[in-house]
């Protein structure tokens, strides 16, 4: 990927979603942490209406990793895989008190060692709380960097390494949230509105979609 194209990429989704962020409500770095384990195989949607009534009842850590799991399963079923979720949500609220004090720790390594959390819900919670850049590979993420062509590779791992080394380090975390803003707007996973898209040109999958040229023409 040559950086002029890099950068025109960077250049029309800064124009399409300037104001790109985290989707999900929180109000503290738990809360996001809660709400991005939550969010796994679940929409931000479905996660925010859950969240409004789970954080009145379990306001921190201590209220998490007392809570009955079985209380706790039925008051997140809705967001799916909640017999994993409940569990990991519990153990991750005792090792933040036994291990870190009560708090968040704020660096990838320790937040790693959590239950549950993995690398894109650390350097999510790294860069959106604690302002520590950190790419952040979801679905959404994860399919447009390949269609786009910013990487080859379908780990998360190696995809969030190839985006380190092609953005700038400011853009890392924005960039993400501007791909899911596109992949839910117009690079739909069902079906990816090439017609419509303004990153068709520099797009690999756009530019060598032969029925997305042929629609092209009719618009
Ligand atoms: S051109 Fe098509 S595949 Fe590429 S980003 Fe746009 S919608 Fe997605």
């Amino acid at each position: 990927m040559d950086k002029q194209r890099i950068n025109e990429i960077i250049n029309v989704l800064d124009k399409l979603y300037p104001e790109a962020e985290c989707s999900l409500d929180y109000k503290d770095p738990l809360q996001l942490l809660v709400s991005t384990q939550l969010a796994a195989q679940c929409t931000d949607a479905r996660v925010n209406i859950v969240t409004k009534t789970l954080f009145k009842k379990y306001k921190n850590a201590e209220d998490f990793a007392h809570a009955d799991l079985h209380e706790l399963e039925e008051e997140i079923k809705s967001t799916g895989f909640y017999h994993n979720k409940a569990k990991n949500i519990i153990n991750c609220c005792r090792m933040i008190i036994n291990e870190f004090d009560g708090k968040v720790p704020k660096n990838l390594e320790d937040m790693l060692k959590l239950p549950g959390v993995g690398r894109k819900t650390a350097n999510l919670v790294l860069s959106d709380i604690f302002g520590i850049p950190g790419v952040v590979i979801d679905t959404h993420a994860k399919r447009l960097s390949n269609l786009i062509g910013l990487t080859k590779n379908t780990d998360p791992e190696k995809i969030e390494y190839d985006l380190m080394k092609i953005l700038p380090k400011e853009m890392w975390s924005k960039f993400c949230h501007q791909l899911v803003y596109h992949g839910r707007a117009v690079c739909k996973a069902r079906k990816p509105d090439c017609g419509i898209c303004e990153l068709k040109t520099l797009c690999n999958y756009g530019k060598s979609d032969k029925t997305t040229k042929k629609k092209d023409l009719h618009r």
